[in-house]
C-alpha cells in the first residue's frame, strides 16, 4: 500500500510549494545516508518530493492517489555537501530525468544498452548572496555520481571483441511458429547481454561498466550578474557515461537572496534616498551608497517625492553591459512643525 506522500514529508495537503521544499530539505538533510540516515527512508522522502514538487504530478496524485508515469524508482542520489546546496540528483533512477526532459525539451537518454552511453544529467540548486550574484562567484561541492573507472580507463575491460552471436548488434531475431504464421521477434542477445561485444578480461573494479560510482568535486563558475531563478546549463559537467561515453550536462538552478539595500530591476539597481522636504525644494548634494561604493549625488532643486535619479553605470554588470543605479528620492517631513516654521512657510506661500 502506498504511503501518503504528504505524511512522508510531514506537510498538510494544502501546503505551498515553498513549504514542501522546506520540509523536503530538512528531512533530506536529516535522513541522508551519508549522515547515517536510513537509505529506504531517504528514498521515500525523495520520491514524495519528486511528486509533490511537480505541479502536474501533484495534481495527478491528489486526484488519483498515484502517479503512474514514475516506475516507482526513487530519483535522488548524492547530495551537495556544501553550504547553500540542496537536493542533488542524478537521472539514473528514472523519475527525475522525466521531469527534466519535460522541462528542457529532450535530451533524455534512451534505455538501450549499447556499449557506450551518454552520462546522466545532474542538477543542483545553488543559493547565492546578493553580492555573490552581482560579482559572480565559484562554488565547489561534492556529488555522488558516476566517474570514469581508473583501472580500465573507462573501457570496461581488455581485449574487446565483437559478439559472435549477434555480430555486435546486441539483439537477436527469433522466429516463432504461430497459428497466424511465422513471427520474428527481436530479443536481447543472450551471449553478450545486449552489449554487442565482450572482453577477454572484464575489469574487476567496474564489472565492465567502465565507470564507478564515486564522489566527485564539481567546481562551477557563476557568471557575474546572474539573476534569481536562472538555470545555467554546463554542458559536459554531468555524469560520465558507460564505457567512456560522453558526460551528461549539469544544470544549476540559481537562487539569489534579496538585498536589504538594493532592489534589482533587470540590470538596474534601485535604492531609496530620504531627504528633508526643504532640501528637495532647494536641491543639494547627498551621499548615496551604490553596490560599487559611495557616490555624491546631486539632487536638483524641485525634485518631486518618488522621483528617480540616475547614477550611470553603477548597476549590474553582465556580459559587457552595465546597468545604472537609480535613486528614488523620498521627501521627509519635519518631525515638529513649530510656530516659527509655520510663519516662514506662510511667507513662502506668498512666493508661490
Ligand atoms: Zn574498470
Ligand atoms: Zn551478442
Amino acid at each position: 500500500m502506498a504511503e501518503d506522500l504528504y505524511k512522508v514529508l510531514g506537510v498538510s495537503k494544502d501546503a505551498s510549494e515553498s513549504d514542501i521544499k522546506k520540509a523536503y530539505r530538512n528531512l533530506a538533510k536529516k535522513h541522508h545516508p551519508d549522515k547515517g540516515g536510513e537509505e529506504a527512508k531517504f528514498k521515500k522522502i525523495n520520491e514524495a518530493y519528486e511528486t509533490l514538487s511537480d505541479k502536474n504530478k501533484r495534481a495527478q496524485y491528489d486526484q488519483f492517489g498515484t502517479t503512474s508515469s514514475n516506475g516507482g524508482a526513487g530519483g535522488f542520489s548524492g547530495f551537495g555537501g556544501g553550504q547553500g546546496f540542496s537536493g542533488f540528483s542524478t537521472g539514473d533512477f528514472g523519475g527525475f530525468e522525466d521531469i527534466f526532459s519535460n522541462f528542457f525539451g529532450g535530451g533524455g537518454r534512451t534505455k538501450s544498452r549499447t556499449s557506450e552511453s551518454r552520462g546522466a544529467d545532474l542538477e543542483v540548486e545553488v543559493v547565492l548572496t546578493f553580492a555573490e550574484a552581482v560579482r559572480g562567484t565559484k562554488k565547489t561541492f561534492a556529488s555522488r555520481n558516476y566517474e570514469n573507472c581508473s583501472s580500465c580507463n573507462g573501457k570496461g575491460g581488455e581485449g574487446k571483441k565483437t559478439c559472435f552471436t549477434c555480430h555486435g548488434t546486441g539483439s537477436v531475431s527469433q522466429k516463432f511458429q504461430t497459428p497466424f504464421g511465422v513471427v520474428a521477434q527481436q530479443t536481447t542477445c543472450p551471449t553478450c547481454n545486449g552489449e554487442g561485444s565482450s572482453f577477454d578480461k572484464v575489469c574487476s573494479k567496474c564489472s565492465g561498466e567502465g565507470r564507478v560510482e564515486d564522489k566527485r568535486k564539481i567546481e562551477i563558475e557563476i557568471p557575474a550578474g546572474v539573476e534569481d531563478g536562472t538555470t545555467l546549463r554546463l554542458s559536459g559537467k554531468g555524469e560520465v557515461g558507460r564505457r567512456g561515453g560522453t558526460r551528461g550536462d549539469l544544470y544549476v538552478h540559481v537562487r539569489v537572496e534579496a538585498s536589504n539595500k538594493f532592489e534589482r530591476r533587470g540590470l538596474d539597481l534601485v535604492s531609496i534616498l530620504k531627504i528633508p522636504v526643504f532640501d528637495a525644494i532647494s536641491g543639494g548634494t547627498f551621499e548615496v551608497e551604490t553596490f560599487w561604493g559611495k557616490v555624491n549625488l546631486h539632487v536638483p532643486e524641485g525634485t518631486k517625492d518618488g522621483q528617480l535619479l540616475r547614477v550611470k553605470g553603477k548597476g549590474i554588470k553582465s556580459q559587457g553591459r552595465a546597468g545604472d543605479h537609480l535613486v528614488r528620492v523620498q521627501h521627509e517631513m519635519p518631525k515638529k512643525i513649530s510656530a516659527k516654521l509655520k510663519e516662514i512657510l506662510g511667507m513662502a506661500k506668498k512666493e508661490m
